[in-house]
């Protein structure tokens, strides 16, 4: 039986990403087959289905770096089949075959089933960048961050990570100030818990080596000199997780806000993230976040959209999250 994909290939003249048909010879090793239901389009998907990324290290190679769906065939102990089971990263997509075909061959190690009540399509409305906005809460609170140091500031914040990272700091008690710069989206980062929204531009030029102390905590999904203006004017003893680069890869920064204000920089990586920290951050999206919000920030796509969602992501046009079925 074939089902459908898109693949990536590379040749002298460089990748090609397309829709193809392939069938159960094809898939990679794993112990765990999937009938793959959802998956869903992040940043880092909308780099690899451009063509010219380096996101992709293999070739060929189905790209999506999460997927949801059902056990179809396990030969691993944890998994059987009809199980409701998720991936998120683990080299989806990047050294692994990932999520934007009907059918995935993965180490059941990657998998963790669905928390109770919650469909494919919900795990992959939070995806990794949901996933990614918990653990960076995670990691703000380990690292000793309380909302009565003060608010925290969400940026990016009408994309993926900002908009599920505002639902959770708020559930947790934090005041969020969130930055964006669609201001045409004020109301709906306030819906999702945001108590201020200030503009982005207020924070991309380069950083004062200290500035006015204005949060103790926040989540970036932008880096560069937005990230370090979070720092610069972070309170002292406060904690910033550094989780994205929409806006550039490189830091800006002085080490003053350290060594001044004992200020801690978190950095958060979901891909390879071991599974005692994955899990505590699903079982804080299954406690707290509200499935009306998560619905709120979810827009719905079928499997035939995702080269135009891709290049939409990119140009910071998608609002929250989009979850991908197949149908
Ligand atoms: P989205 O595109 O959904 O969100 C990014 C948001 O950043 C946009 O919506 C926009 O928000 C803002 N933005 C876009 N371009 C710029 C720019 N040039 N300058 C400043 N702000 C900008 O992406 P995701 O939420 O999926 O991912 C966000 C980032 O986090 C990405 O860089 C991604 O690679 C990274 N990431 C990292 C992970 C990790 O493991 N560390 C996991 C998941 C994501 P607004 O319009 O509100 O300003």
């Amino acid at each position: 039986m074939t089902f459908k994909a898109i693949r990536v290939g590379k040749t002298d003249a460089g990748q090609n990403v397309q829709f193809v048909e392939m069938d159960a010879r094809d898939l990679m090793d794993g112990d765990v087959t999937v009938r793959v239901t959802h998956s869903t389009v992040n940043y880092k998907d909308g780099l690899a289905l451009s063509g010219k990324s380096a996101i992709p290290r293999k070739f060929p190679l189905v790209l999506g770096i999460d997927l949801a769906g059902v056990v179809e065939s396990s030969v691993h102990d944890g998994f059987r089949p009809g199980d409701a089971v998720f991936v998120n990263g683990f080299g989806l997509g990047e050294t692994h075959s990932g999520g934007y075909a009907q059918l995935a061959r993965v180490k059941g190690d990657w998998l963790l089933k669905n928390p109770e009540g919650w469909s494919g399509a919900d795990v992959m409305a939070v995806g990794t960048a949901g996933y990614t906005a918990a653990l960076s809460v995670d990691a703000i609170e380990a690292a000793g961050a309380t909302p009565a140091m003060g608010p925290a500031v969400v940026t990016g914040a009408a994309g993926g990570v900002g908009s599920v990272a505002i639902a959770l700091l708020a559930r947790a008690g934090w005041s969020v100030i969130a930055s964006t710069g669609r201001a045409e989206e004020a109301d709906y980062l306030k819906s999702l818990g945001a108590s201020e929204i200030i503009e982005r531009a207020s924070l991309s030029g380069p950083a004062k080596l200290l500035g006015k102390e204005r949060w103790a905590a926040g989540v970036d999904s932008v880096g560069s000199h937005t990230l370090a203006n979070l720092l610069s004017q972070t309170r002292y003893g406060g904690a910033i997780a550094a989780c994205g680069l929409a806006g550039g890869m490189d830091l800006p920064t002085s080490v003053a806000p350290f060594i001044l204000r004992g200020v801690k920089l978190l950095g958060i990586d979901s891909v390879n993230c071991p599974l005692v920290p994955r899990r505590a951050a699903w079982a804080r999206i299954a406690r707290d976040l509200d499935r009306a919000k998560l619905a709120q920030m979810t827009t719905i796509a079928p499997f035939e959209r995702l080269f135009e969602i891709g290049a939409e992501i990119l140009a910071g046009k998608v609002r929250g999250r989009v979850v991908i079925e197949f149908g």
